[in-house]
């Protein structure tokens, strides 16, 4: 009865159809094989703190008369792990938000040279701790509509970044502001290590980090990219990174001035 009553010709039947099925299914698989990929890193970055905790526990618990100095540094080490494995869970929930749909924005009104004055005023000690001068250009006033939280969130991580992979014997970082009619344009530059050109292209991956043990050492999650990068194209913006090795970073973060849902 279908057969008769809807007639498809055989061509379209054959290889439109075929052709449209295959492509949505290899889609499907696609998604289901980042989701996993995900799931699996996930939950890769939370095991390996707790086996470190798991390590330190148990060498306390197996010797018998510990000295006090290494029960106290084995507890410290403890202590790390654990703001580690908080700081994973933190970025993760971020991430989380920020996937849902651009409807979750709340848009106001915004002044940009006031909320990057935040950004930077809050990022000051760490930058002076790290001997890294932080400068900020505001070449006009600026007004737009944006999430003040994401937007936050999203310019503080590169600021953040650019303090952390500056140089050791300490920097600039010179965050800039510009706009034109329709967007505003914000730069992160720094003096810092630099990012090797292989890796350009994937820095802003979940979970991605150019060298794991130094980075280590410096700390972050791999996270922080993604999320900026998410928030951004909420914003129906856009971001960009030039880097050479040794000599420093620049991310340039496009953004409409006015809002399209
Ligand atoms: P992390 O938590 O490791 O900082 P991010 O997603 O923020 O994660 O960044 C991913 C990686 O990109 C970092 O581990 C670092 O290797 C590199 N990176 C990011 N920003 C900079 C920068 N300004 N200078 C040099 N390397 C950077």
């Amino acid at each position: 009865y279908l057969e008769e009553s809807i007639s498809v010709p055989d061509y379209l039947e054959t290889e439109l159809i075929t052709d449209a099925f295959n492509k949505m299914l290899s889609r499907v698989k696609t998604l289901d094989d980042s989701r996993q990929e995900f799931v699996s890193n996930v939950s890769h970055e939370l095991k390996t703190p707790l086996a470190s905790m798991k390590v330190l526990a148990d060498s306390l618990n197996m010797q018998e008369n510990v000295p006090v100095e290494q029960y106290q540094e084995f507890m410290q080490d403890i202590s790390e792990e654990i703001d580690r494995e908080n700081s994973i869970i933190t970025d993760l929930l971020s991430l989380v938000k920020m996937d849902k749909k651009a409807a979750d924005l709340n848009i106001e009104m915004t002044n940009i040279n006031e909320l990057l004055e935040l950004v930077l005023k809050r990022l000051r000690p760490i930058a002076s701790k790290q001997n890294v001068e932080l400068i900020l250009d505001s070449f006009r006033p600026v007004n737009a509509e944006i999430d003040q939280t994401k937007m936050t969130l999203a310019l503080s991580n590169l600021v953040e970044n650019a303090i952390k992979y500056n140089n050791p014997e300490g920097g600039w970082v010179r965050v800039s502001l510009n706009a034109d009619h329709k967007y505003f344009y914000v730069t992160v530059a720094d003096s810092g290590i630099g990012i090797p050109e292989e890796s350009l292209n994937h820095i802003f991956e979940r979970f991605y980090r150019v060298d794991k043990s130094h980075s280590r050492e410096i700390g972050g999650t791999g996270l922080g990219l993604a999320i900026s990068r998410s928030a951004i194209v909420m914003h129906r913006g856009a971001i960009k990174v030039y880097s050479k090795e040794n000599e420093g970073t620049t991310f340039s973060v496009r953004i409409p001035l006015v809002y399209i849902a």
